[in-house]
């Protein structure tokens, strides 16, 4: 016997073996995950934080509206809105929005913001660093947030009415 055979002999043992120990089996996974659990946590969290630096290279790595620069304070937003919606989508097939990025080969529709710029144009359809630098008159922003006060309260009415 070769030693690929030998391989696959001992490679069909221990599947009969797990097969037939479907207890002892979890066991010895349920052991071998708390052995290694943190350093699987850490393995992940590096993975995740090389995608975002690819991610983030590949957008201009810096805020879109700003200018901010540290990663710590940069996340991904869609241009055009959804993205709650997607991030649950790719939530329920078991993956994340790094990945997916990646995988669909940096989608044209994203967009770098930091924290403050996205949750501001998120609450109130409008950054005030657009105000700040001449992009929005403080009329057009108001007339930005009361349209999307208006839209949220319309989806509101409509799930209400239904
Ligand atoms: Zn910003
Ligand atoms: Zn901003």
């Amino acid at each position: 016997m070769n030693s690929e055979e030998k391989r696959n002999r001992y490679n069909e043992h221990s599947k009969k073996w797990r097969r037939e120990n479907p207890v002892r089996m979890r066991e010895i996974q349920r052991k071998s995950y708390i052995k290694n659990r943190d350093r699987i946590v850490l393995r992940n969290r590096e993975k995740r934080e090389n995608q975002k630096s690819l991610i983030l290279e590949h957008y201009g790595n810096e805020c879109t509206c700003c200018g901010e620069k540290r990663k710590e304070f940069l996340a991904i937003d869609h241009i055009n809105g959804g993205g709650t919606q997607h991030n649950k989508e790719l939530h329920n097939q078991g993956t994340y929005l790094y990945a997916w990025i990646i995988k669909n080969n940096y989608p044209k529709d994203l967009q770098i913001l930091c924290h403050n710029c996205n949750m501001a144009i998120g609450l109130y359809g409008y950054c005030p660093h657009q105000i700040e630098s001449g992009k929005l008159t403080e009329d057009e922003a108001i007339k930005i947030s009361n349209d999307k006060a208006l839209n949220r309260r319309i989806r509101y009415y409509k799930r209400i009415d239904s």
